[in-house]
């Protein structure tokens, strides 16, 4: 079941007052038209009503599709400092939804589900098209970390993290956070660390340690350790 609620706003632009309806929780199967929405990029992004100035409104939601069996949690970008408190929640509710409260039925149904903490639209968007493509999303944090390495302009710090916003049959399409900049790696490099398991073993196991499955869990483990 999708829920939504009433938010206002002030416009960062004038200052305007705007209400608008948020979503708290999303059935992605129940709703394809949302779920196209973020990964188009245009989910939640309402106009000023006085100036047309356009804002994205990142408000804690749940995306639940049970079609797909995925489970993910989207807090706004700003609180990825905390995720060591926050990444255990999905997999909290997912299990008193799908066990704990759960009909025999539904239980049956929660294995192979997929439970993710992310941050952000942007986050939420890769993890979907990752599930969609049957891409390893640790693996594709690993490609991130690589690509970073070896193109000399971009720099290891989170507000500039790639974000995956495309997948064609052997491209993968990222963009620069913060910027307009976009940037392709070929498909085929998953492939190459998924043959050499041992070689990037440290990593993907610090990865894949949680349901926050992000590079942001090696940038940003100092704030999250001091909020917790
Ligand atoms: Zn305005």
């Amino acid at each position: 079941m999708s829920t939504f609620t009433s938010r206002t706003r002030a416009c960062r632009e004038c200052g305007t007052d705007n209400e608008h309806s948020v979503a708290v929780s999303l059935n992605g199967d129940r709703m394809p038209e949302l779920r196209d929405q973020i990964l188009d990029g245009t989910f939640q992004r309402f106009a000023c009503v006085n100036c047309g100035y356009t804002m994205r409104i990142e408000d804690p939601m749940v995306y639940i599709d049970f079609e797909r069996k995925e489970w993910l949690t989207c807090f706004p970008t700003v609180r990825e400092s905390e995720w060591h408190r926050l990444e255990l929640e999905p997999l909290e509710d997912w299990k008193e939804a799908m066990i704990t409260h759960a009909a025999p039925i539904a239980r049956k149904m929660s294995a192979g589900f997929k439970v993710r903490a992310v941050f952000g639209f942007d986050a939420l968007r890769e993890k979907l098209l990752c599930f969609e493509h049957a891409l390893e999303d640790g693996l594709l944090e690993v490609l991130k970390f690589d690509l970073v390495r070896s193109v000399p302009d971009i720099a290891f710090v989170p507000n500039r993290r790639l974000r995956l916003y495309a997948v064609d049959a052997d491209t993968l399409w990222f963009g620069v956070t913060g910027t307009d900049r976009t940037l392709p790696a070929p498909r085929s490099l998953l492939t190459e660390y998924a043959m050499e398991p041992l070689e990037w073993l440290s990593l993907t196991e610090r990865l894949r340690r949680g349901p926050y499955v992000d590079l942001g869990r090696i940038m940003l483990p100092l704030m999250g350790a001091a909020s917790s």
